[in-house]
């Protein structure tokens, strides 16, 4: 159980600020690019790029990646075409690889914007030359290696094929040969280190490139796991790539929500849609603005007498009771003074009391599911830009 912060340690929109809205989603691109930094390190001499894919896990990637690409990051991945085009917008310098690869007729796109597919199959591979050739110059690209996870990229039936496409690898630059880990977020897991091994005898077979396996998880699994190139997504976001043990990366995100409403209701009674919840006692009951349209996934909701998360009020935590409704949610208020647990002030739901690794594990879910669900209805402040 993490213990309470004081109200001071937890970052405090002012009045101001906070204005009218009723829930508020901080994201601070200092701890960010500190985290990016803290990779590096963790990977030098590797070179740390950044995946940003689905908006930046959910942060906004118009905030998030020029604030990296302040930090030093020269090479960003993204999953998908469209992705990568808003990206090039914001970045026009970087290197930017599309982890979906080519989509038959896309070439032209990729091309248009300078962005690079992670090609999955010798198809693509063939349609990149192919694009190349007609463009009259070599454009580069990744190949994607399946070392065992049977989900993207070529499998070692197809490097073997492929080894003796001379005039293909002749006709495009083959700037990175990648793949991905299954299993990294378990460290004893044996898997990490056969799909290494898979990976280091099909690399061999295609044309020299630079190299790339790991993900946040990967990085901690040590310098054989690096290559030249790293690939973290979530820790940049200070979650939990590996499921026991620090990481080193700090929280970046807090997210909170203003009681809407206080109310006295005798034991008895019960709480919310379906009637899940009945009290005990009589209870005061705070009714917080923030449901699962904000990302509050319905199943924290907490049937009668089980055990659900609890959220922060100036230092107090208080349990989630019945269940998660689309805009709102319900937590006993009952042992919180008055003065704290009043109508308008606001309940930390993620933030330095509550990692989002902790509420995602009460949802059923991991932190990645969580920061990418956050929605657009809180108001967003980015502070640390
Ligand atoms: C999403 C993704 C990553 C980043 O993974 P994290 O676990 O968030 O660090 C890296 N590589 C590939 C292929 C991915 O799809």
């Amino acid at each position: 159980m993490t213990r309470p912060l004081p109200l001071s340690a937890v970052p405090q929109a002012s009045e101001e600020e906070t204005g009218e809205s009723l829930a508020i989603l901080t994201i601070d691109l200092a701890a960010i690019a500190a985290n990016y930094r803290r990779l590096r390190e963790l990977s030098a001499p590797a070179e740390c790029a950044a995946v940003v894919k689905a908006d930046a896990y959910g942060l906004g990637m118009a905030q998030v990646a020029p604030a990296l690409a302040r930090a030093g990051c020269k090479t960003f991945f993204v999953a998908t075409l469209g992705e990568a085009k808003e990206l090039r917008a914001l970045l026009p310098t970087a290197t930017i690889y599309v982890f979906s690869g080519l989509i038959a007729g896309s070439a032209a796109a990729y091309r248009e914007h300078g962005l690079r597919p992670v090609l999955n199959s010798a198809d693509e591979i063939a349609e990149w030359a192919a694009a190349s050739a007609s463009g009259g110059r070599p454009l580069p690209a990744a190949i994607h290696i399946d070392s065992g996870m049977n989900r993207l990229g070529l499998s070692a039936a197809e490097v073997e094929r492929m080894a003796t496409a001379k005039d293909l690898f002749a006709a495009f630059e083959l700037a990175l040969v990648m793949s991905h880990l299954a299993c990294a977020d378990e460290p004893e897991h044996p898997k990490s280190e056969a799909q290494r091994q898979t990976f280091e005898t099909l690399r061999r077979k295609l044309p020299k490139a630079l190299a790339s396996l790991a993900n946040s998880a990967g990085i901690l699994l040590g310098s054989a796991f690096h290559y030249d190139l790293v690939r973290p997504g979530i820790a940049l976001y200070g979650g939990k790539a590996r499921r026991r043990g620090e990481t080193g990366v700090s929280p970046v995100l807090t997210l909170s929500a203003r009681i809407l409403q206080v109310r006295h209701v005798p034991a008895g009674e019960t709480v919310g849609y379906g009637a899940t919840w009945t009290l005990k006692r009589r209870s005061r009951i705070a009714v917080l603005a923030v449901g699962y349209a904000d990302g509050l996934f319905r199943s924290l909701s907490v049937d009668d007498g089980k055990k659900g998360l609890h959220v922060y009020i100036g230092g107090h935590a208080v349990p989630i009771l019945g269940r998660v409704s689309m805009d709102l949610i319900t937590v006993d208020v009952t042992d919180v003074p008055e003065s704290l647990a009043r109508r308008g002030a606001f309940v930390e739901l993620i933030g330095e009391n509550v990692a989002a690794h902790v509420l995602a594990s009460h949802a059923g879910t991991i932190d990645y599911e969580v920061l990418t669900n956050l929605g657009t209805r809180a108001t967003r402040r980015y502070i640390g830009g």
